[in-house]
């Protein structure tokens, strides 16, 4: 039980407020750990720095929240970036399907599309902030919005938990912050700055599952296209990794599925001594598109070598691809030589860009980094260094690719560390 010892460590006039369990931030790991730790007869009480809760869930998959994926705990798990073993308990404990019946059974329908991604069958992210408030709410578990926690000590059992004019004391803390990206939704990383505080680790944040910054200048037209069916090829420093999919243009960045699951890849290397290259007609060897050129040339051998890149490239990629191959393509298709041909063909299949950076935190959809998993129990969530301080969602040093998978590591990470509350009140209360 909250004691009262501690008002002598209070300052005069401040507020006191005092509840068994504070959870801090109410993203999906903190709505979580708060259904499943009111589930007991814990008093519980989720402070929230915005005007509501979900600000960044509300955003997630375009509006639409992809909130989890529908595959089997081992792929779930082979889809984890950072720390996947760290995440097993979790995951077996409240796994994806526990998320879809649990939205079921609250009566927000899911689909499942492409790629196992589960959406609310409203596509509207809403919905799904809503179920997970309404049943904290219907646990007996409390809010209080607009109020960002400054500072986290312990003294003696208790946590001190304050925000600019109130202090809290609490048995139990947990503290579901999120990682640092989008930071206009809340996330600040303020939960580093607590961890910290009770000495533990931070593995330093890096943006993960964002664009790819180049130091050549995009043409205006490719601003926004997507190039489809491409080969994003990576390589250096030990490393090596190529993905087949959808590559999109911006003023200074490469983005879409591709680029940004490479991202997650590579966020922690030295980004100098890494290649990036672009297989523009992965479909096609070099011989297959020496022999459709020659073709070409033979059916209709008037013109310019340019128009022989149209029949390969879309239109808005012409230009920059004459950009980065400084191929003279203005000369007639008849002196269009085999060593030119040759050259063309390279670069259709090694189309060569110099990456500068990734992009920054304001775009990365996740954040790596963050809670060293060293120092947290993976089948409780809570703190090695301090008893009954938990930790939950992307404060913890994990991440995952696309896919509804960071969301689900939010929500079970949020079980695990509410069900340890719970458990523990029971037997407080058994004793
Ligand atoms: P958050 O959702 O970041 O919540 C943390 C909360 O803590 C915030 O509300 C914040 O205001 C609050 N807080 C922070 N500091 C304090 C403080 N000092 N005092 C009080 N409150 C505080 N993942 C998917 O799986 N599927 C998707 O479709 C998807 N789409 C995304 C799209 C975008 C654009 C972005 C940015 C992310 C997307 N993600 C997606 C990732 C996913 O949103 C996050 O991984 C997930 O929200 C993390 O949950 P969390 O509860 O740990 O943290």
């Amino acid at each position: 039980m909250v004691g009262v010892f501690l008002w002598k460590f209070i300052p005069f006039r401040s507020k006191i407020l005092a509840m068994k369990t504070i959870i801090i931030g109410a993203g999906p790991a903190g709505l979580m750990a708060g259904i499943r730790s009111a589930s007991s007869s814990n008093e519980v009480l989720i402070l929230e720095k915005n005007e509501k809760a979900g600000k960044k869930l509300f955003i997630t998959g375009k509006g639409r929240c992809n909130v989890t994926n529908a595959c089997s705990n081992n792929d779930f798990i082979k889809h984890v970036v950072t720390n996947s073993k760290f995440l097993y308990s979790a995951i077996n404990n409240f796994s994806s399907k526990d998320t879809i019946d649990f939205f079921n059974e609250h009566k927000t329908p899911l689909v499942i599309e492409r790629g196992n991604r589960v959406f609310p069958k409203s596509y509207k992210s809403y919905d799904i902030t809503d179920t997970l408030v309404s049943e904290y709410l219907k646990k007996g578990g409390k809010f209080k919005f607009n109020v960002e926690v400054t500072s986290l000590t312990k003294k003696d059992k208790l946590f001190v938990v304050k925000t600019k004019y109130e202090t809290f004391l609490a048995d139990n803390v947990v503290i579901a912050t999120g990682g640092i990206s989008y930071p206009k939704t809340g996330s600040t990383g303020d939960g580093y700055k607590f961890a910290e505080s009770f000495e533990h680790k931070i593995i330093k944040p890096v943006p993960a599952l964002t664009g790819i910054k180049i130091k050549e200048k995009i043409p205006e037209k490719l601003h926004g296209f997507t190039l489809k069916n491409v080969t994003l090829n990576i390589k250096g420093d030990k490393f090596k990794n190529s993905l087949f999919g959808e590559l999109a243009f911006y003023d200074n960045y490469l983005d879409g599925p591709i680029v940004i699951t490479t991202s997650s890849l590579i966020n922690k290397k030295d980004i100098n001594k890494l290649s990036l290259e672009i297989d523009l007609k992965p479909a096609m060897d070099e011989k297959m598109i020496l022999d459709r050129i020659s073709r070409e040339i033979e059916s209709s051998p008037k013109g310019k070598a340019v128009e022989l890149l149209r029949s390969f490239l879309p239109m808005p990629m012409v230009e920059f691809f004459k950009q980065v191959s400084k191929l003279d393509l203005n000369i007639d298709k008849v002196k269009f030589n085999k060593e030119e041909r040759i050259k063309f063909v390279t670069y259709l299949k090694h189309f060569s860009l110099t990456m500068d950076s990734l992009m920054g935190f304001d775009k990365a959809i996740v954040t790596s980094g963050g809670v060293s998993v060293s120092d947290i129990n993976p089948k409780t969530m809570e703190s090695k260094i301090t008893p009954n301080l938990f930790f939950a969602g992307e404060v913890i040093d994990v991440d995952a690719f696309t896919g509804g998978f960071n969301i689900q590591i939010a929500l079970s990470t949020g079980a695990l560390a509410g069900d340890a509350i719970a458990r523990r009140d029971e037997e407080t209360q058994g004793a």
